[in-house]
């Protein structure tokens, strides 16, 4: 069953009730893959006054933001889907409240990791501007939901990828199924078949996806954004 989600998810939505698209044929997923929009932590993105005319709210300005960088989306696509946003590369984009947007179909290819969309999906977390990137927690539950979804709604056996060296991408290495943060995405300059954090070309999302995956989808306390914290 191909898993669309509406145009948004309310911050507390049961994954029982997102509403589904039944006939949509399949793109092949095997790779979820996490950014971030190197925005400051814990702050909307926004340009404007919300409830103003000319308000851009987070998915609207990442939108800009590709539009700028020359990312269309298929006319017919944005004509069903998410049609506010022509050139959005992410699938989701999970605001700092928790709510996820919905950006790209799912059966849409992505523009958000070079040479991996065709099989991936993209999710963007507002903030990250950090090296070590704090999230709210809000944004912790519903990325732990949309993920957990993903890998239930493509069939991904394990969250954890692994790398094979020297085989088909042009980085050197193919990426089996499963989630990964962008940078992990980097080449494995040593061939090691390990991407090191001297490797990485971009530090986004600013987090290690792999810890988080093995704490449970749980994040480590240093990457919570606290509305006291500085
Ligand atoms: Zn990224």
């Amino acid at each position: 069953m191909p898993g669309m989600l509406p145009g948004m998810l309310s911050p507390d939505h049961s994954l029982s009730k997102i509403a589904r698209q039944v006939d949509a044929p399949r793109r092949a997923v095997d790779l979820v893959v996490i950014h971030c929009s190197a925005s400051d932590s814990g702050k909307l993105l926004q340009q404007g006054e919300p409830g103003k005319p000319g308000h851009l709210n987070a998915p609207k300005v990442i939108d800009a933001w590709h539009a700028a960088r020359g990312f269309k989306r298929d006319p017919k696509a944005v004509r069903s889907f998410s049609s506010s946003l022509p050139a959005i590369g992410y699938h989701y984009v999970i605001d700092i409240n928790g709510t996820v947007w919905s950006g790209r179909a799912l059966d849409e290819i992505g523009a958000h990791a070079q040479n991996f969309n065709a099989r991936s999906v993209g999710i963007c977390l507002i903030g990250g501007k950090e090296r070590e990137a704090r999230y709210t927690q809000a944004q912790w539950n519903s990325l732990r939901e949309v993920v957990a979804m993903l890998l239930v709604e493509y069939g991904i056996a394990s969250a954890l990828p692994r790398r094979t060296v020297g085989k088909a991408y042009p980085q050197g290495y193919t990426m089996a199924g499963g989630v990964c943060g962008h940078r992990d995405l980097s080449p494995d300059g040593n061939g090691n078949g390990m991407v090191e954090p001297f490797e990485w070309l971009k530090t986004c999302p600013g987090f290690d996806v792999g810890a988080w995956l093995k704490r449970g989808m749980r994040p480590d306390p240093k990457h919570v954004f606290q509305e006291t914290s500085k």
